[in-house]
């Protein structure tokens, strides 16, 4: 029986094993996907403190390579997790594994546009955050595609870096806080294209443009260097929701005690309901969580 099994091998289930293992914990990480979760699909990190530049995939691979050092195991597969007497067990479609405690770090994917060229050009010139590739785009048009809060706060964000920001939304009206509307409204460097939805994304090695459609067919070629695509962010959590509460979109309830609402189960970074979801974050989380999970383990017989 492990003491600790983490289900997600991002930054934020690494740090949690990496504190667990360091802790003399028995340690496994499950990771359906690829270790290093999210970061390792970002081209460059610029604000990971004690790292000037660096690619995600290589910051993935020292996490992951830190935490093999300290003897945490690995395993690929979906994990479900129940629980079973005093502990849980754990499976994949690989296997099941009995633990006494169990960290959540299951992260969120970003939603896509759903066009032919977004996934070539992701990383190249496609962005899902702001905060994370926004200053790669310093003194360049960019677009932000979007009308909820993400996409507000990813224009008024862009606005103070980049040349010129276009906004483009589906709709005439925008779906955020007032105050956020207002703030927009008065920014000069943001430009609102509204009304229409995006159809193509353009470029060979790099985003040069968008095009966008009106209800009448109408179609608009925008240049840009980035486009930025707010829509929605999905957490992972389908498998957890009979074991920890979700709110209703469908992220763990949990603070910064990273405790969920069973006991021995903890959530940790992006996955759990908070406001600032980064690398960062989501290692601060992976300590919190591991050091937990590490003293659950020890009450358990
Ligand atoms: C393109 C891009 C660029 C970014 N750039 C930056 C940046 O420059 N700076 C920064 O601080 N942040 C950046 N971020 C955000 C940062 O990557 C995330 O905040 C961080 O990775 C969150 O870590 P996490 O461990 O909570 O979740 P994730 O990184 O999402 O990892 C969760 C892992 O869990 C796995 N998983 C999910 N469900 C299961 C399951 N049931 N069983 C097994 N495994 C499962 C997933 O496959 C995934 O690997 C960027 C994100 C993206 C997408």
């Amino acid at each position: 029986m492990y003491d600790v099994i983490v289900v997600g091998g991002g930054p934020a289930g690494i740090t949690a094993a990496l504190y667990a293992a360091r802790a003399g914990k028995s340690v496994l990480i499950l990771e359906k996907e690829a270790f290093g979760g999210q970061i390792a699909t970002s081209p460059w990190v610029e604000n990971y403190p004690a790292v000037n530049k660096i690619s995600g995939a290589e910051l993935a691979d020292n996490m992951f390579n830190q935490a093999v050092a300290h003897g945490v195991q690995f395993d690929m597969g979906t994990a479900a997790v129940k629980p079973q007497g005093n502990g849980f067990v754990v499976s994949t479609e690989y296997g099941a594994f009995d633990c006494k405690s169990v960290v959540l770090a299951t992260g969120v994917s970003h939603k896509k546009l759903g066009l032919p060229d977004e996934q070539r050009l992701a990383g190249k010139g496609v962005c899902y955050c702001a905060v994370c590739d926004g200053a790669f785009y310093k003194d360049k048009a960019v677009c932000v595609v979007g009308d909820g809060n993400s996409a507000v706060q990813y224009a008024l964000y862009l606005s103070e870096i980049c040349a010129q920001v276009t906004l483009v939304t589906l709709f005439d009206r925008l779906f955020c806080d007032k105050e956020l509307e207002q703030r927009l409204r008065g920014c000069e460097r943001v430009s609102w294209m509204q009304r229409v939805r995006v159809t193509e994304i353009v470029g060979d090695d790099r985003v040069q443009g968008l095009v966008c459609r009106d209800d009448d067919g109408a179609v608009t070629y925008l240049d840009c260097d980035a486009v930025f695509v707010a829509i929605g962010q999905q957490p992972h959590n389908e498998n957890f929701a009979e074991l920890v509460s979700v709110d209703e979109q469908g992220y763990i309830i949990a603070g910064e005690d990273c405790l969920t609402t069973r006991k021995g189960v903890f959530a940790a970074g992006d996955c759990r309901t908070k406001s600032v979801r980064q690398c960062a974050t989501a290692v601060g989380d992976g300590a919190v969580a591991g050091i937990a999970a590490s003293a659950y383990a020890d009450t358990v017989q």
